[in-house]
Protein backbone atom coordinates (compact mmCIF):
# COMPACT_ATOMS: atom_id res chain seq x y z
CA UNK A 1 0.00 0.00 0.00
CA UNK A 2 1.15 3.61 -0.70
CA UNK A 3 0.67 6.01 1.65
CA UNK A 4 -1.23 8.93 0.14
CA UNK A 5 -1.94 12.22 2.56
CA UNK A 6 -4.06 14.94 1.73
CA UNK A 7 -3.92 18.62 3.38
CA UNK A 8 -7.70 19.89 2.01
CA UNK A 9 -7.46 24.33 2.61
CA UNK A 10 -10.64 26.36 1.84
CA UNK A 11 -9.34 29.09 0.05
CA UNK A 12 -9.59 31.74 2.54
CA UNK A 13 -6.87 33.98 1.35
CA UNK A 14 -4.05 33.45 3.74
CA UNK A 15 -2.70 30.36 4.83
CA UNK A 16 -2.82 29.49 8.83
CA UNK A 17 -0.16 28.56 10.85
CA UNK A 18 -1.85 25.83 12.72
CA UNK A 19 -3.12 24.84 8.76
CA UNK A 20 0.79 24.99 8.19
CA UNK A 21 1.42 22.47 11.47
CA UNK A 22 -1.48 20.00 9.97
CA UNK A 23 0.26 20.46 6.13
CA UNK A 24 3.40 19.44 7.84
CA UNK A 25 2.63 16.67 9.76
CA UNK A 26 0.71 15.13 6.37
CA UNK A 27 3.71 15.63 4.50
CA UNK A 28 6.17 14.29 6.70
CA UNK A 29 4.47 11.22 7.20
CA UNK A 30 3.94 10.59 3.49
CA UNK A 31 7.85 11.18 2.80
CA UNK A 32 8.93 9.26 5.63
CA UNK A 33 6.56 6.08 4.08
CA UNK A 34 7.69 6.98 0.55
CA UNK A 35 4.41 8.13 -0.33
CA UNK A 36 2.34 10.89 -1.72
CA UNK A 37 1.23 14.71 -0.35
CA UNK A 38 -1.75 15.70 -2.24
CA UNK A 39 -2.94 19.31 -2.20
CA UNK A 40 -6.88 19.51 -2.25
CA UNK A 41 -9.04 22.72 -2.57
CA UNK A 42 -11.85 22.41 -0.63
CA UNK A 43 -13.63 25.21 -2.53
CA UNK A 44 -17.44 25.62 -3.34
CA UNK A 45 -19.26 26.89 -6.51
CA UNK A 46 -20.33 30.01 -4.82
CA UNK A 47 -16.86 30.92 -3.96
CA UNK A 48 -15.27 34.06 -6.44
CA UNK A 49 -11.51 34.56 -7.12
CA UNK A 50 -10.56 31.15 -5.78
CA UNK A 51 -7.43 31.81 -7.65
CA UNK A 52 -6.39 34.85 -6.28
CA UNK A 53 -7.57 34.14 -2.31
CA UNK A 54 -5.31 30.41 -3.13
CA UNK A 55 -2.31 32.09 -4.41
CA UNK A 56 -0.97 32.77 -1.19
CA UNK A 57 -1.98 29.43 0.43
CA UNK A 58 0.24 27.52 -2.66
CA UNK A 59 3.08 30.69 -2.20
CA UNK A 60 3.30 29.96 1.40
CA UNK A 61 4.16 26.48 0.95
CA UNK A 62 6.54 26.90 -2.11
CA UNK A 63 8.41 29.48 0.57
CA UNK A 64 8.03 26.89 3.61
CA UNK A 65 9.54 23.72 1.22
CA UNK A 66 6.18 22.23 1.87
CA UNK A 67 5.76 20.55 -1.85
CA UNK A 68 2.87 18.42 -2.88
CA UNK A 69 2.93 15.52 -5.50
CA UNK A 70 -0.50 16.13 -6.91
CA UNK A 71 -2.91 18.94 -6.62
CA UNK A 72 -2.90 22.59 -7.98
CA UNK A 73 -0.20 23.57 -10.72
CA UNK A 74 1.21 19.68 -10.65
CA UNK A 75 -1.91 17.96 -11.47
CA UNK A 76 -1.88 14.54 -11.23
CA UNK A 77 -3.92 11.18 -12.27
CA UNK A 78 -7.10 12.56 -10.34
CA UNK A 79 -7.33 16.13 -11.44
CA UNK A 80 -8.83 18.24 -10.59
CA UNK A 81 -8.01 18.89 -7.15
CA UNK A 82 -10.97 21.47 -6.49
CA UNK A 83 -13.82 20.24 -5.10
CA UNK A 84 -15.81 23.10 -6.88
CA UNK A 85 -14.66 20.90 -10.35
CA UNK A 86 -16.14 17.18 -9.01
CA UNK A 87 -19.96 18.03 -9.14
CA UNK A 88 -20.41 15.04 -10.68
CA UNK A 89 -18.62 12.62 -8.98
CA UNK A 90 -20.68 14.24 -5.83
CA UNK A 91 -23.89 13.75 -6.95
CA UNK A 92 -23.57 10.37 -8.47
CA UNK A 93 -22.55 9.54 -4.77
CA UNK A 94 -25.61 11.14 -3.43
CA UNK A 95 -27.55 9.20 -5.71
CA UNK A 96 -26.17 5.56 -5.13
CA UNK A 97 -26.67 6.62 -1.78
CA UNK A 98 -30.35 7.42 -2.17
CA UNK A 99 -30.95 4.21 -4.14
CA UNK A 100 -29.28 2.16 -1.83
CA UNK A 101 -31.70 3.43 1.11
CA UNK A 102 -28.58 4.85 2.79
CA UNK A 103 -30.40 8.17 2.24
CA UNK A 104 -33.50 9.74 1.80
CA UNK A 105 -35.57 12.58 -0.11
CA UNK A 106 -36.54 14.86 2.66
CA UNK A 107 -39.31 17.59 2.02
CA UNK A 108 -39.68 19.03 5.25
CA UNK A 109 -39.29 23.06 4.98
CA UNK A 110 -36.64 24.99 6.71
CA UNK A 111 -39.19 25.90 9.31
CA UNK A 112 -40.75 22.60 9.92
CA UNK A 113 -37.44 21.49 10.61
CA UNK A 114 -37.05 24.30 13.08
CA UNK A 115 -39.83 24.19 14.52
CA UNK A 116 -38.83 20.51 15.87
CA UNK A 117 -35.86 21.73 17.08
CA UNK A 118 -37.30 23.74 19.25
CA UNK A 119 -39.43 21.97 20.90
CA UNK A 120 -37.29 19.28 21.70
CA UNK A 121 -35.11 22.05 23.08
CA UNK A 122 -38.43 23.29 25.00
CA UNK A 123 -38.96 19.89 26.26
CA UNK A 124 -35.13 19.63 27.06
CA UNK A 125 -34.49 16.48 25.11
CA UNK A 126 -31.67 15.60 22.88
CA UNK A 127 -33.36 16.45 18.95
CA UNK A 128 -33.10 14.30 15.93
CA UNK A 129 -35.63 14.58 13.25
CA UNK A 130 -39.10 12.73 12.89
CA UNK A 131 -38.51 11.84 9.30
CA UNK A 132 -42.10 13.06 8.99
CA UNK A 133 -41.49 14.58 5.56
CA UNK A 134 -39.52 11.55 4.25
CA UNK A 135 -40.49 10.15 1.02
CA UNK A 136 -38.61 6.61 0.57
CA UNK A 137 -40.91 5.85 -2.66
CA UNK A 138 -41.91 7.73 -5.76
CA UNK A 139 -45.53 8.19 -4.65
CA UNK A 140 -44.66 9.21 -1.76
CA UNK A 141 -42.10 12.06 -3.03
CA UNK A 142 -44.72 12.63 -5.67
CA UNK A 143 -47.31 13.42 -2.61
CA UNK A 144 -44.91 15.68 -1.28
CA UNK A 145 -44.28 17.70 -4.60
CA UNK A 146 -48.00 17.94 -5.26
CA UNK A 147 -48.29 20.14 -2.05
CA UNK A 148 -45.57 21.85 -3.73
CA UNK A 149 -42.82 20.83 -1.62
CA UNK A 150 -38.77 20.54 -2.69
CA UNK A 151 -36.75 18.30 -1.03
CA UNK A 152 -32.76 17.58 0.17
CA UNK A 153 -31.27 14.90 0.27
CA UNK A 154 -29.91 13.85 4.00
CA UNK A 155 -28.60 10.54 5.10
CA UNK A 156 -30.39 7.77 7.02
CA UNK A 157 -28.12 7.71 10.23
CA UNK A 158 -28.37 4.88 12.66
CA UNK A 159 -30.23 5.51 15.53
CA UNK A 160 -28.95 2.38 17.92
CA UNK A 161 -25.52 1.83 18.55
CA UNK A 162 -22.09 3.62 18.68
CA UNK A 163 -19.38 4.33 15.83
CA UNK A 164 -16.24 2.63 17.05
CA UNK A 165 -12.41 3.71 15.50
CA UNK A 166 -9.27 3.83 15.91
CA UNK A 167 -7.48 7.22 15.92
CA UNK A 168 -3.61 6.56 15.34
CA UNK A 169 -3.48 9.60 17.87
CA UNK A 170 -6.65 9.31 19.96
CA UNK A 171 -6.86 5.62 20.07
CA UNK A 172 -9.98 3.88 19.96
CA UNK A 173 -12.82 6.43 20.15
CA UNK A 174 -17.05 5.92 20.34
CA UNK A 175 -19.55 8.15 19.59
CA UNK A 176 -23.33 6.98 20.11
CA UNK A 177 -25.21 7.04 16.98
CA UNK A 178 -28.02 8.69 18.35
CA UNK A 179 -26.29 12.24 18.49
CA UNK A 180 -25.63 12.08 15.47
CA UNK A 181 -28.41 14.05 12.89
CA UNK A 182 -29.39 12.63 9.72
CA UNK A 183 -26.77 15.35 8.21
CA UNK A 184 -27.94 17.19 4.71
CA UNK A 185 -25.66 15.48 1.99
CA UNK A 186 -27.32 17.72 -1.20
CA UNK A 187 -29.29 20.90 -1.26
CA UNK A 188 -33.00 21.09 -3.32
CA UNK A 189 -30.80 23.11 -6.03
CA UNK A 190 -28.76 19.48 -6.40
CA UNK A 191 -25.34 21.14 -5.23
CA UNK A 192 -23.69 18.76 -2.85
CA UNK A 193 -22.44 19.13 0.62
CA UNK A 194 -19.15 19.05 2.38
CA UNK A 195 -18.93 16.17 4.48
CA UNK A 196 -20.81 13.98 0.99
CA UNK A 197 -17.80 16.03 -1.43
CA UNK A 198 -14.98 15.13 1.02
CA UNK A 199 -15.44 11.58 1.68
CA UNK A 200 -16.14 11.38 -1.86
CA UNK A 201 -12.64 13.16 -2.45
CA UNK A 202 -10.39 11.07 -0.20
CA UNK A 203 -11.84 7.64 -1.67
CA UNK A 204 -11.25 9.13 -5.20
CA UNK A 205 -7.56 10.38 -4.30
CA UNK A 206 -7.19 6.97 -2.60
CA UNK A 207 -6.45 8.64 0.48
CA UNK A 208 -4.61 6.42 2.94
CA UNK A 209 -4.48 8.58 6.00
CA UNK A 210 -6.91 11.25 6.96
CA UNK A 211 -4.81 13.54 9.06
CA UNK A 212 -6.23 16.69 10.08
CA UNK A 213 -7.32 19.37 13.32
CA UNK A 214 -8.88 17.82 15.63
CA UNK A 215 -12.51 19.87 15.78
CA UNK A 216 -13.05 17.44 13.03
CA UNK A 217 -13.06 14.15 15.32
CA UNK A 218 -16.73 14.43 15.55
CA UNK A 219 -17.67 14.59 11.56
CA UNK A 220 -15.76 11.59 11.34
CA UNK A 221 -18.51 9.07 12.39
CA UNK A 222 -20.81 10.83 9.73
CA UNK A 223 -18.22 10.34 7.08
CA UNK A 224 -17.51 6.76 8.05
CA UNK A 225 -21.29 6.21 7.75
CA UNK A 226 -21.10 8.03 4.27
CA UNK A 227 -17.70 5.56 2.97
CA UNK A 228 -19.06 2.51 4.48
CA UNK A 229 -22.46 2.99 2.47
CA UNK A 230 -20.65 3.73 -0.62
CA UNK A 231 -19.12 0.72 -0.40
CA UNK A 232 -15.60 2.71 -0.01
CA UNK A 233 -12.22 1.84 1.96
CA UNK A 234 -11.92 3.58 5.26
CA UNK A 235 -8.89 5.67 5.25
CA UNK A 236 -7.12 5.47 8.80
CA UNK A 237 -7.72 8.59 10.66
CA UNK A 238 -5.15 10.91 13.13
CA UNK A 239 -6.40 14.11 14.80
CA UNK A 240 -4.29 16.56 15.59
CA UNK A 241 -4.56 18.53 18.53
CA UNK A 242 -5.06 22.44 17.39
CA UNK A 243 -2.34 24.67 17.56
CA UNK A 244 -3.57 27.07 20.82
CA UNK A 245 -2.95 30.62 21.64
CA UNK A 246 -0.38 31.93 23.58
CA UNK A 247 -0.26 30.99 27.14
CA UNK A 248 -4.07 30.39 26.51
CA UNK A 249 -5.66 26.86 25.53
CA UNK A 250 -8.30 27.78 22.99
CA UNK A 251 -7.38 27.68 19.02
CA UNK A 252 -4.97 30.44 17.98
CA UNK A 253 -7.02 32.56 15.35
CA UNK A 254 -6.21 35.74 13.56
CA UNK A 255 -9.76 37.55 15.20
CA UNK A 256 -8.41 37.06 19.11
CA UNK A 257 -5.12 39.76 18.07
CA UNK A 258 -5.95 42.10 20.46
CA UNK A 259 -6.06 39.18 23.61
CA UNK A 260 -2.81 37.98 22.27
CA UNK A 261 -1.20 41.16 21.85
CA UNK A 262 -1.59 41.38 26.27
CA UNK A 263 1.29 38.88 26.11
CA UNK A 264 4.34 40.45 25.93
CA UNK A 265 6.19 38.59 23.48
CA UNK A 266 3.52 37.77 21.14
CA UNK A 267 3.34 41.57 21.22
CA UNK A 268 7.01 42.07 20.40
CA UNK A 269 6.86 39.81 17.74
CA UNK A 270 4.11 41.47 16.16
CA UNK A 271 6.19 45.48 16.97
CA UNK A 272 9.28 43.89 14.73
CA UNK A 273 7.69 42.65 11.86
CA UNK A 274 5.29 45.74 11.67
CA UNK A 275 8.67 47.49 11.99
CA UNK A 276 10.12 45.81 9.16
CA UNK A 277 6.83 46.17 7.31
CA UNK A 278 6.32 49.66 7.57
CA UNK A 279 10.49 49.91 6.08
CA UNK A 280 9.82 48.32 3.34
CA UNK A 281 6.76 49.87 2.54
CA UNK A 282 4.87 46.63 2.83
CA UNK A 283 0.69 47.67 3.60
CA UNK A 284 -0.51 46.12 6.39
CA UNK A 285 -3.43 45.44 8.33
CA UNK A 286 -4.17 43.90 11.75
CA UNK A 287 -6.01 41.24 9.72
CA UNK A 288 -3.72 40.37 6.75
CA UNK A 289 -0.08 40.86 8.48
CA UNK A 290 -0.01 38.93 12.13
CA UNK A 291 2.01 36.07 13.39
CA UNK A 292 -0.88 34.10 12.75
CA UNK A 293 -0.71 34.61 8.98
CA UNK A 294 2.50 32.78 7.06
CA UNK A 295 2.98 35.53 4.60
CA UNK A 296 3.94 37.89 8.06
CA UNK A 297 6.91 35.07 9.03
CA UNK A 298 8.02 35.66 4.28
CA UNK A 299 7.75 39.51 4.78
CA UNK A 300 9.86 39.51 7.77
CA UNK A 301 12.82 37.50 6.53
CA UNK A 302 12.43 34.39 8.67
CA UNK A 303 13.52 31.40 7.65
CA UNK A 304 11.42 28.74 6.65
CA UNK A 305 13.38 25.87 7.91
CA UNK A 306 13.05 27.42 11.70
CA UNK A 307 9.54 28.29 11.51
CA UNK A 308 9.04 24.38 10.15
CA UNK A 309 11.18 23.49 12.81
CA UNK A 310 9.61 25.03 15.55
CA UNK A 311 6.27 24.11 14.15
CA UNK A 312 7.43 20.17 14.14
CA UNK A 313 7.92 20.57 18.24
CA UNK A 314 4.39 22.11 18.43
CA UNK A 315 2.56 18.83 18.85
CA UNK A 316 5.42 16.36 18.29
CA UNK A 317 8.55 15.17 20.35
CA UNK A 318 11.43 13.02 19.70
CA UNK A 319 12.22 12.69 23.31
CA UNK A 320 12.76 15.55 25.97
CA UNK A 321 15.90 17.03 24.74
CA UNK A 322 16.61 17.04 20.85
CA UNK A 323 15.09 20.37 19.62
CA UNK A 324 16.98 20.88 16.09
CA UNK A 325 16.21 18.76 12.82
CA UNK A 326 16.83 18.89 9.33
CA UNK A 327 14.21 18.16 7.22
CA UNK A 328 15.78 14.64 6.83
CA UNK A 329 15.45 14.12 9.94
CA UNK A 330 12.42 15.13 10.59
CA UNK A 331 11.13 12.55 7.89
CA UNK A 332 13.55 9.93 9.36
CA UNK A 333 12.20 10.06 12.84
CA UNK A 334 8.17 11.46 12.55
CA UNK A 335 5.88 9.29 13.75
CA UNK A 336 2.49 9.99 14.56
CA UNK A 337 2.86 7.89 17.62
CA UNK A 338 4.67 10.51 19.07
CA UNK A 339 2.22 13.30 18.30
CA UNK A 340 0.65 14.87 21.63
CA UNK A 341 -2.78 14.61 22.74
CA UNK A 342 -3.14 18.11 24.08
CA UNK A 343 -3.08 20.98 22.26
CA UNK A 344 0.42 23.22 22.49
CA UNK A 345 0.47 26.67 22.67
CA UNK A 346 2.04 28.84 20.66
CA UNK A 347 4.81 30.30 22.25
CA UNK A 348 6.17 33.54 20.47
CA UNK A 349 9.73 33.58 22.28
CA UNK A 350 10.60 29.90 21.48
CA UNK A 351 10.13 31.12 18.10
CA UNK A 352 11.96 33.38 17.69
CA UNK A 353 14.58 31.08 19.86
CA UNK A 354 14.44 28.87 16.68
CA UNK A 355 14.80 31.27 14.14
CA UNK A 356 17.78 32.87 16.20
CA UNK A 357 19.49 29.45 16.39
CA UNK A 358 18.95 28.88 12.92
CA UNK A 359 20.19 32.11 11.64
CA UNK A 360 23.94 31.55 13.78
CA UNK A 361 24.13 28.14 11.77
CA UNK A 362 24.13 29.29 8.10
CA UNK A 363 27.08 30.28 6.35
CA UNK A 364 27.70 33.99 5.81
CA UNK A 365 26.95 33.91 2.46
CA UNK A 366 23.19 32.38 2.49
CA UNK A 367 22.63 34.80 5.20
CA UNK A 368 24.27 37.58 2.60
CA UNK A 369 21.69 36.71 0.01
CA UNK A 370 18.88 36.72 2.44
CA UNK A 371 19.16 40.34 3.01
CA UNK A 372 19.91 41.74 -0.04
CA UNK A 373 16.39 41.60 -1.06
CA UNK A 374 14.90 43.44 1.59
CA UNK A 375 18.02 46.36 0.39
CA UNK A 376 16.52 46.28 -2.74
CA UNK A 377 13.18 47.03 -1.71
CA UNK A 378 13.83 49.93 0.67
CA UNK A 379 16.60 51.44 -2.39
CA UNK A 380 19.21 50.61 -0.17
CA UNK A 381 21.21 48.79 -2.87
CA UNK A 382 20.86 48.48 -6.35
CA UNK A 383 19.19 45.51 -8.44
CA UNK A 384 20.46 43.83 -9.48
CA UNK A 385 23.86 44.70 -7.16
CA UNK A 386 26.99 46.27 -8.17
CA UNK A 387 29.77 43.31 -8.37
CA UNK A 388 31.47 45.01 -5.67
CA UNK A 389 29.13 44.97 -3.19
CA UNK A 390 29.30 41.63 -1.98
CA UNK A 391 32.62 41.65 0.32
CA UNK A 392 30.87 44.94 1.36
CA UNK A 393 27.62 43.16 2.63
CA UNK A 394 29.82 40.06 4.62
CA UNK A 395 31.23 42.36 6.68
CA UNK A 396 28.05 43.97 7.87
CA UNK A 397 26.51 41.24 8.43
CA UNK A 398 28.90 39.50 10.09
CA UNK A 399 29.72 42.63 12.19
CA UNK A 400 26.04 42.67 13.30
CA UNK A 401 25.78 39.12 14.28
CA UNK A 402 22.92 37.85 15.84
CA UNK A 403 21.25 41.27 15.64
CA UNK A 404 19.97 39.97 12.58
CA UNK A 405 17.48 38.11 13.89
CA UNK A 406 15.18 37.94 10.87
CA UNK A 407 16.71 39.05 7.38
CA UNK A 408 14.58 42.49 7.69
CA UNK A 409 16.54 43.33 10.55
CA UNK A 410 19.31 44.61 7.74
CA UNK A 411 17.31 47.75 7.70
CA UNK A 412 18.52 48.85 10.99
CA UNK A 413 21.83 49.10 9.73
CA UNK A 414 21.07 51.62 6.92
CA UNK A 415 24.06 53.94 8.10
CA UNK A 416 26.30 51.61 6.14
CA UNK A 417 24.44 52.44 2.90
CA UNK A 418 23.48 55.74 2.52
CA UNK A 419 25.39 58.84 1.56
CA UNK A 420 27.84 60.68 3.46
CA UNK A 421 25.92 63.92 3.45
CA UNK A 422 22.38 61.80 4.14
CA UNK A 423 22.78 60.38 6.54
CA UNK A 424 20.55 61.40 9.61
CA UNK A 425 21.16 61.59 13.32
CA UNK A 426 18.79 60.72 15.88
CA UNK A 427 17.84 63.65 17.73
CA UNK A 428 18.39 62.16 21.47
CA UNK A 429 21.45 60.04 20.63
CA UNK A 430 22.74 63.45 18.97
CA UNK A 431 22.17 65.18 22.33
CA UNK A 432 23.00 63.32 24.94
CA UNK A 433 26.26 62.10 23.22
CA UNK A 434 27.62 64.86 20.83
CA UNK A 435 25.93 68.28 22.40
CA UNK A 436 27.77 66.84 26.16
CA UNK A 437 30.13 69.35 27.46
CA UNK A 438 33.15 68.95 25.82
CA UNK A 439 32.36 65.74 23.33
CA UNK A 440 32.36 68.18 20.10
CA UNK A 441 36.27 69.07 21.20
CA UNK A 442 37.60 65.10 21.92
CA UNK A 443 35.69 64.25 18.77
CA UNK A 444 37.46 66.96 16.58
CA UNK A 445 40.75 65.85 17.80
CA UNK A 446 39.95 62.98 17.40
CA UNK A 447 39.27 63.10 13.59
CA UNK A 448 42.48 64.54 12.89
CA UNK A 449 44.30 61.10 14.44
CA UNK A 450 41.68 59.05 12.26
CA UNK A 451 42.53 61.07 9.38
CA UNK A 452 46.37 59.59 9.37
CA UNK A 453 45.15 55.94 10.56
CA UNK A 454 47.10 53.70 8.15
CA UNK A 455 45.80 50.96 7.59
CA UNK A 456 42.23 51.78 8.19
CA UNK A 457 41.20 48.85 9.49
CA UNK A 458 39.57 48.05 13.11
CA UNK A 459 42.76 47.44 15.10
CA UNK A 460 44.80 50.50 13.99
CA UNK A 461 41.59 52.43 14.74
CA UNK A 462 41.13 50.61 18.25
CA UNK A 463 45.22 51.23 19.10
CA UNK A 464 44.58 55.09 17.68
CA UNK A 465 41.62 55.51 19.97
CA UNK A 466 43.03 53.63 23.24
CA UNK A 467 46.40 56.19 22.70
CA UNK A 468 44.21 59.00 22.76
CA UNK A 469 42.28 58.59 25.68
CA UNK A 470 45.81 57.26 27.05
CA UNK A 471 47.14 60.11 26.12
CA UNK A 472 43.43 63.07 26.89
CA UNK A 473 43.04 60.63 30.65
CA UNK A 474 39.66 60.25 29.87
CA UNK A 475 37.40 57.56 30.28
CA UNK A 476 36.47 55.74 26.45
CA UNK A 477 33.13 56.31 26.96
CA UNK A 478 34.01 60.08 26.94
CA UNK A 479 34.47 60.08 23.00
CA UNK A 480 33.34 56.72 21.73
CA UNK A 481 29.39 57.63 22.26
CA UNK A 482 30.03 60.70 20.51
CA UNK A 483 32.06 58.75 17.37
CA UNK A 484 29.62 56.58 17.06
CA UNK A 485 26.87 58.84 16.48
CA UNK A 486 29.20 60.93 14.03
CA UNK A 487 29.67 58.25 11.96
CA UNK A 488 26.23 55.83 12.26
CA UNK A 489 24.07 58.41 13.35
CA UNK A 490 22.79 56.58 15.61
CA UNK A 491 24.10 55.30 19.71
CA UNK A 492 23.35 51.89 19.13
CA UNK A 493 24.98 49.39 16.40
CA UNK A 494 27.71 47.01 15.77
CA UNK A 495 31.46 47.36 17.28
CA UNK A 496 32.48 50.93 16.55
CA UNK A 497 35.69 49.71 15.34
CA UNK A 498 34.05 47.31 12.77
CA UNK A 499 31.85 49.98 11.74
CA UNK A 500 34.41 52.09 11.18
CA UNK A 501 36.64 50.03 9.15
CA UNK A 502 33.24 49.19 7.26
CA UNK A 503 32.51 52.55 6.32
CA UNK A 504 36.05 53.11 5.48
CA UNK A 505 38.33 56.38 6.49
CA UNK A 506 36.80 58.97 3.82
CA UNK A 507 33.14 58.20 4.63
CA UNK A 508 34.07 58.37 8.89
CA UNK A 509 35.72 61.62 8.34
CA UNK A 510 33.32 63.43 6.36
CA UNK A 511 30.36 62.09 8.71
CA UNK A 512 32.52 63.52 11.50
CA UNK A 513 33.21 66.79 10.31
CA UNK A 514 29.05 66.79 9.44
CA UNK A 515 28.34 66.15 13.06
CA UNK A 516 30.76 68.81 14.06
CA UNK A 517 29.47 71.25 11.62
CA UNK A 518 25.96 70.14 12.85
CA UNK A 519 27.13 70.38 16.56
CA UNK A 520 28.27 74.40 16.44
CA UNK A 521 24.75 75.17 14.54
N1 LIG B 1 -11.45 21.98 4.23
C1 LIG B 1 -11.46 21.40 5.54
C2 LIG B 1 -10.85 22.39 6.51
O1 LIG B 1 -10.23 23.33 6.08
C3 LIG B 1 -10.69 20.08 5.53
C4 LIG B 1 -11.20 19.11 6.50
C5 LIG B 1 -10.49 17.78 6.41
O2 LIG B 1 -9.26 17.78 6.48
O3 LIG B 1 -11.17 16.78 6.28
O4 LIG B 1 -11.02 22.29 7.68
Amino acid sequence: MTVRTRFAPSPTGYLHIGGVRTALFNWLFARKHGGQFILRIDDTDQERNVEAALEPILEGFRWLGIDWDEGPCVDGPHAPYFQSQRSEQHQAAAKQLLVAGFAYRDYATPEEVQAERESAEKEKRDYVYSRRWMAETDEQAAAFEAEGRKFVVRLKMPRDGKCEFHDLIRGDVAFDWAREQDHVIQRADGSCLYHLASVVDDSDFEITHVIRAAEHLSNTPRQIFIAQSLGCNLPEFAHLPYVAEPSGTAKISKRKLDKYLKNRDFKSLCDHGNAIAAKIGHETTADTFNPVIVDFYREVGYLPDAIINYLLLLGWSLDDKTEEFTRDEMITHFSLERVNKSPASFDPQKLSAFQLRHMQHLPIKQKVALVVPFLQKTGLVASPPPCDTAPHLIKIVEAAGDRIKTAGDILEFDEFFVNDDALPFEEKAFKKRVCKDGAAELLREFRDILASAEPFDRETCEAALRSFIESKEIKIGEIIHALRVAVTGKGVGVGMFEALEILGKDSCLVRIDRCLARADD
